[in-house]
């Protein structure tokens, strides 16, 4: 029934999408259920699900329901590519009758190694206790417990860890999951009166992973097992690996006993991303997709413009360069300056975090010892008009304002002013070194 459906709706979007479209996006989707109006689709690799959700979810979405599905949305989730004709249900929400510790782990994404992992001064030390916990000697901490906010590698180093172990000990049972998947596969346990077997893989396993343990807080009985399993491995001398989304003490609704028990381990958290860092993801991203988009061009301004301006998490930042290297391969031009502004509109306003043209305009007259109201007033001495200059240079660099915007914002400025003055100072900063270091160390006050 699935497959017919999806049979009859790959069957028109091969007609739409052209041959090389469809044999690259939808041929290797296989469609692995269907409910409560959600198709759920599995896909070789996250890239590939964000790609063709963004690119093909409306189309593959009216073709369900145009072959007769009762469809009203659709998602992705990473697995193994399987054979066209496999009808194997995904691993995630898949029923798993007579439970089996493959049923158990969940797909690892194969782009999340050690090798694509960029360490930086703020993740260099999660790196390194991952690294040792994959190398899979004698267990010294246990567990190690990972964590910090969302997007900044806590699931790519634990998959990383999963690979590299599972490489270098075959023999070895390996269990990675999410904690939401651990409940569900306890609840499916008690619903099925098959516990027993469920602890049994939990407890004989020699590596086990939790990730997103916050997400098991306030619910009891989950808990409860947890604990036991926990508890019971650790005395065996099992290495347990744990994520969540703050340390141990600072999850609520979660129970003292397991709180500290999960504190005696190795704790250690990866910072928010500085600069450097963010800029060194940006470059093996864009080498890696040299092989998706040969020969597109992309500028270390843009780069360098990227790492500044987005600084949210990880997660942002590849979408916006997978956003950004699609538009100009459609569009067949170089990524510039312009083509990321206008393409990334959404995103860059949203990484604003509330830096108002205003801010650089008080910064700007303080650091020059001159009045706001002079800054944004009709004066036109040199003492006034250049710091002027730089507070317009700073606002189209440091926010999404538009040049009409930043001109009604200085006193009701025509646009082209306001891009005279953006050139004006991009000039001197060439040649001025005093102009140069100013507009740098204002940058930083403003970015802090
Ligand atoms: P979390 O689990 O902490 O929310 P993820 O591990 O899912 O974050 O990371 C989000 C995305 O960012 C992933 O695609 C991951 O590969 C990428 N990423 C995060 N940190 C790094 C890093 N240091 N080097 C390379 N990619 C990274
Ligand atoms: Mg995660």
């Amino acid at each position: 029934m699935l497959q017919e459906l999806w049979g009859q709706a790959r069957a028109e979007l091969q007609k739409t999408v052209g041959a090389d479209s469809y044999a690259t996006w939808i041929e290797p989707l296989r469609l692995t259920r269907l409910d409560e109006g959600e198709a759920g689709f599995a896909s070789p690799t996250r890239f590939m699900s964000n790609w063709v959700s963004r690119h093909y979810g409306d189309r593959i979405l009216s073709e369900l329901a145009r072959a007769g599905g009762a469809v009203e949305r659709i998602s992705f989730e990473v697995a193994a590519p399987a054979p066209a004709n496999d009808t194997r249900p995904a691993p995630v929400p898949a029923a798993a009758t007579g439970a089996r510790e493959d049923d158990m782990t969940a797909p690892l994404d194969s782009r999340f190694t050690f090798g694509n992992f960029i360490v930086g001064k703020p993740n260099e030390l999660a790196h390194a206790a991952a690294r040792r916990v994959a190398e899979g000697g004698p267990v010294t901490f246990n567990p190690l417990f990972l964590y910090g906010g969302v997007g900044l590698g806590k699931t790519h180093l634990m998959h990383a860890i999963a690979s590299e172990y599972r490489s270098r000990h075959p023999e070895a049972r390996v269990l990675y999951l999410s904690a939401e998947q651990f409940m569900y596969r306890f609840v499916q346990a008690l619903r099925e009166r098959n516990v027993m077997s469920f602890k049994e893989i939990f407890r004989t396993v020699s590596l086990l992973m939790v990730d997103d343990v916050q997400f098991i807080a306030g619910k009891e009985s989950t808990q409860e097992e947890f604990f036991h399993t926990f508890n019971a491995l650790v005395d065996q001398g099992k290495q347990i690996v744990i994520s969540a989304d703050r340390a141990p003490g600072e999850i609520k609704e979660m129970e003292e006993r397991i709180k500290s028990r999960l504190s005696c381990g190795l704790i250690v958290d990866l910072h928010p991303t500085d600069y450097e860092l963010r800029l060194g993801i940006l470059q093996a991203k864009v080498e890696a997709f040299r092989g998706t988009y040969p020969g597109l061009q992309i500028c270390p301004e843009v780069l360098e413009f990227l790492a500044r301006r987005i600084t949210s998490n990880v997660r942002v930042l590849e979408g916006a360069l997978q956003r950004l290297f699609a538009h100009a391969s459609l569009l067949g031009c170089e990524i510039t300056l312009d083509l990321t502004q206008s393409c990334l509109g959404d995103i860059l306003r949203s990484s604003d975090r509330r830096l108002s043209i205003e801010e650089i305009q008080r910064k700007v007259a303080e650091h020059y010892n001159i009045r706001l109201s002079d800054l944004v007033g009709p004066k036109r001495v040199r003492t006034v008009a250049r710091p002027r200059q730089v507070a317009m240079y700073l606002a189209k660099q440091m926010t999404s304002r538009s040049l009409p915007e930043i001109g009604r914002r200085f006193g009701g400025r025509d646009h082209t002013t306001i891009m005279h003055g953006v050139r004006k100072i991009e000039e001197l900063k060439l040649e001025d070194r005093q102009l140069a270091e100013d507009v740098e160390l204002l940058r930083r006050l403003l970015e802090a």
